[in-house]
């Protein structure tokens, strides 16, 4: 019996190293991601690249004497956020209410989304008895956009659980109006419109010395970054050029979306993409994002237990239902003490695994850590390689998401490869930085109204 158990982790362990990076993979992956990150912010190959690099108008970071009253919204995680956000010199206030967006919604008509996310807003509003007020509104939308400013952004394409039609190529600042116009019961003043990378750089900036310029990581329901690029680098930039930097969103998520991750991806990667909303797109952050991570993890424990190598080849059915196995589970596994399997028996308790051995629990453990692990190493590599590209003397990046937040060794992990992967003489750190899509936005419409 013991005989046969080892002998199943000794083959589960065998198939997993295909999960494993090895460092010759990462250095050729942050060689791709630069090439990759060059061909988005160079006007001649731009519209091809996969990594964008979409230029966001955003050049003046907050410095703490921003003040005011503003509204923000955040669309784009799991959840929709209205927030009212009182800005002064040495108070912050913030209320905010959480919205679902119904399924329907979320792949509905465009019409619906903005006409929901206007009632949500109106509601508010009322409820805060604002209505009769004129705002200014910072809206932090995390899609891809082609800016033509600060406030005006079109659509590239949706990504994660969203695809409404009639939106692509819509300004999507207009498409709010347009919603707030047929409602016709509150006013408000658009001064900002953002990706959530580009909120949180701006919170970050508050935090940090003003000396630097903290690249940005998402790793939520999504996967994105940020950085501060020259201008002149740019070269789709065509704002204020007096000014010497600007924020670039790199949208990586897409990062191998013309095949250059196909060497590191495997079958169950190749499934997650075929029964997605928006195949071929994203391949990067189905790699590491929080909306695909548990579904990752359940497509290795059923291939295994088909193969008789887990709970004695028995399955569930609810472990054979597509997106039955949630990202927070495989945060929940590993976060068992070593040698216990708490969290690990209830979580397969409640997919109907009541049969798992400790060998199995260990396994299901080895399989999530496989899974994250190579989250967290793709994001080390796509951080390291903003790092070593800002080759700043030192530097704190700021990350923030579901994903970062909530796995209890995601930081650990991206710390000790970024140490591997980061040019020598560079001094970096990372740390959370909190509700940059909220406050961030109401920054970003702060500055904006600071200078006009
Ligand atoms: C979006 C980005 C966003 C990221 C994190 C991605 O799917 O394309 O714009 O920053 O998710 O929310
Ligand atoms: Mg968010």
């Amino acid at each position: 019996m013991g005989m046969r158990n080892n002998n199943s982790t000794n083959i589960i362990r065998e198939h997993c190293k295909e999960l494993i990076l090895s460092d010759a993979q990462i250095a050729d992956l942050m060689n791709r991601l630069l090439e990759d990150i060059q061909k988005g912010l160079r006007k001649d190959t731009h519209e091809s690249a996969t990594v964008r690099c979409f230029v966001t108008y955003v050049q003046d970071l907050p410095n703490g004497t921003e003040h005011g009253k503003f509204l923000a919204l955040d669309l784009g995680g799991t959840n929709f956020r209205v927030l009212i956000i009182t800005l002064g010199e040495k108070h912050f206030d913030m209320k905010s209410k959480i919205y679902a967006i119904p399924q329907n919604i979320m792949i509905g008509t465009g019409e619906q989304l903005f006409d929901h996310i206007a009632e949500c807003l109106a509601n508010f509003m009322k409820e805060h008895s604002l209505e009769t007020e004129r705002l200014p509104l910072g809206f932090t939308f995390s899609f891809p956009l082609t800016q033509k400013g600060l406030t005006k952004g079109l659509l590239e394409k949706w990504t994660k659980g969203f695809n409404c039609s009639g939106c692509v190529g819509e300004d999507v600042v207009q498409l709010l109006k347009d919603a707030l116009a047929r409602r016709n019961d509150v006013q408000i003043d658009v001064c900002a419109i953002l990706n959530d990378t580009t909120g949180t750089l701006n919170v970050m900036c508050l935090a940090t010395t003003q000396f630097q310029l903290p690249p940005i990581g998402i790793i939520g329901t999504g996967s994105n970054a940020c950085y501060v690029e020259k201008v002149e680098n740019a070269e789709l930039f065509d704002g204020d050029k007096s000014k010497p930097y600007v924020i670039i969103n790199t949208e990586w998520g897409a990062f191998g979306d013309d095949g250059r991750l196909d060497f590191v991806r495997t079958e169950y990667d190749r499934e997650i993409d075929q029964y997605s909303i928006n195949p071929g797109k994203q391949l990067h952050e189905k790699m590491i994002s929080g909306m695909y991570m548990g579904e990752l993890a359940r497509l290795i424990l059923v291939k295994f237990t088909k193969q008789g190598l887990l709970f004695g080849g028995n399955g569930s059915d609810l472990l054979y239902k597509r997106g039955n196995f949630f990202t927070k589970y495989v945060s929940e596994i590993e976060s068992d003490k070593r040698g216990s399997y708490m969290n690990c028996r209830q979580v397969l308790e409640e997919l109907g695994l009541n049969h798992a051995t400790d060998q199995d629990c260990s396994n299901v453990r080895y399989i999530c850590e496989c899974v994250s692990r190579r989250a967290a190493h793709l994001v080390s590599a796509g951080v390291a390689t903003l790092v070593n590209k800002i080759a700043q003397e030192s530097v704190t990046v700021g990350i923030d998401g579901s994903v970062y937040r909530f796995h209890p060794h995601f930081h650990d992990l991206i710390m000790e490869k970024m140490a591997d992967l980061v040019t020598p003489g560079i001094k970096f750190d990372i740390m959370l930085s909190e509700d940059g899509s909220g406050r961030g936005a109401a920054l970003v419409a702060a500055v904006a109204c600071r200078d006009r």
